[in-house]
């Protein structure tokens, strides 16, 4: 048993704490909030598990990572015992007249590029089978038959549930101020583990008040969304509109219930939504269907995502610390394919094994990037030391 510490308790936290827990390890988890979850990116998020429809915006292998996890999600789901959210019925993708040229672009990429996953043009009646609510205001769409979605607020209830369940150590209002190799640094008291797993999000943006175990490179990008309550209107699966700022979608919740989100805006800044953004959303979701005008706003939901300057996620690993951030707007979509990762990588650390055969080992190596923190040099020694009393003590 390894005495492991994961800081940030938001999707990717509770997930590795879950599962390393399971592993044998013995866990602390460590986050600057409450168990909701409200400062977290995944509080925030739609929950779209969408690969092709992200496929124009991201690398080939996210979306492969996407449909790899969407294969995963149902495993980790069964393994709680609360309530969740899961669908994988297809998606909509449509556009109106002055987007057309848009929407052949993006059929003709996904003819190209994705030929091996199925995507079908439809007519306004093949709309109005799968949802009869939309052929009145869209002549054709396609239809992706493999996306899905995630309820994400049930499932960080969910995982949170199962963790107290399960009897892990979960230290809330506990902010990480620093991370020095396998030490940390809360409540003015430096804590050595023997591994740390930083999973802070936004939270390891290097700033001036955050240098030590900070991440350079990372950023912050601000998404907003509606929820909405709409019972006059009735759609099952995930809408995407074709728009030329923003990628928007519609994610039904189930009774009556919608998620009207997302834009896409280069700041950390998490102030309330501006008019602008909210006029775009609003005016997309009434668009699509005009019975959302007589939705009632339950609530303007801002976040950040956080990205590193290629969009693509990082696994940051020495032997002491390993960081997993930059999920971006991918974070449902990908974390299960994370987690399998982390998962080895942990493995394989406690075996004293090089980092560098790990590339072997995990599916997508590419997010595979090596650090060599100064204590690792200073303290490899003493650490091989106390792995190996942990060893003899389990
Ligand atoms: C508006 C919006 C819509 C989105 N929609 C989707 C979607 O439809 N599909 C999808 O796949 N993804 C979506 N995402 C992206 C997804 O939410 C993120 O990729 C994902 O939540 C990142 O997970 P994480 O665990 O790295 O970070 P987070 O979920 O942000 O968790 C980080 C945690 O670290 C804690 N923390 C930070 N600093 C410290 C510290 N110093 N000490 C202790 N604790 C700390 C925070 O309190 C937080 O709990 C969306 C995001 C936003 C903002």
């Amino acid at each position: 048993m390894a005495n492991i510490a994961i800081v940030g308790a938001g999707l990717m936290g509770r997930l590795a704490a879950l599962f390393l827990h399971r592993q044998g390890e013995q866990i602390t988890l460590f986050d600057k909030d409450q168990k909701k979850g409200e400062l977290s990116a995944a509080r925030a998020a739609a929950g779209l598990l969408t690969p092709l429809g992200e496929s124009l915006h991201c690398e080939p292998n996210i979306v492969a990572m996407g449909f790899d996890s969407l294969a995963l999600w149902p495993k980790i789901l069964d393994s709680l015992d609360g309530y969740h959210f899961f669908q994988q019925q297809g998606s909509l993708l449509v556009s109106h007249a002055q987007d057309s040229g848009d929407f052949q672009r993006f059929a003709k990429h996904l003819k190209r590029n994705y030929v091996q996953h199925p995507c079908h043009l439809l007519s306004r009646e093949q709309i109005n089978e799968l949802e009869p609510e939309l052929g009145r205001s869209f002549n054709r769409a396609l239809y992706l038959p493999e996306e899905g979605q995630i309820g994400n607020r049930k499932l960080l209830v969910a995982l949170q549930q199962q963790l107290e369940s399960e009897q892990v150590n979960w230290l809330t209002n506990h902010h990480v101020e620093q991370i020095n190799g396998n030490r940390l640094l809360v409540n003015g008291d430096w804590q050595q583990f023997d591994l740390i797993i930083d999973c802070r999000g936004t939270g390891a943006i290097k700033s001036a008040s955050n240098t030590v175990g900070a991440i350079s490179d990372l950023r912050a990008v601000r998404g907003e969304l509606f929820q909405l309550f709409a019972p006059d209107v009735h759609i099952h699966r995930p809408i995407r509109l074709m728009h030329p700022r923003y990628q928007l979608y519609i994610a039904p919740k189930g009774k009556g219930h919608y998620v009207v989100g997302a834009t896409e805006i280069e700041s950390d800044d998490l102030g309330p939504m501006t008019v602008r953004s909210s006029l775009e959303l609003l005016s997309a979701a009434y668009s699509i269907h005009p019975g959302f005008a007589e939705a009632k706003i339950r609530q303007h939901v801002v976040g950040t995502r956080p990205a590193f300057s290629d969009n693509q996620p990082q696994m940051k690993l020495s032997h002491e610390l390993i960081q997993i951030n930059g999920l971006f707007r991918h974070g449902f979509l990908i974390a299960p394919v994370l987690l399998e990762q982390l998962l080895t990588t942990v493995a394989h650390i406690k075996q004293e094994k090089p980092l560098e055969q790990l590339t072997e080992l995990v599916a997508y190596p590419e997010l595979l990037h090596w650090q060599q923190s100064e204590s690792s040099t200073i303290n490899s020694n003493q650490r091989r030391y106390n792995y190996a009393n942990n060893y003899a003590n389990n």
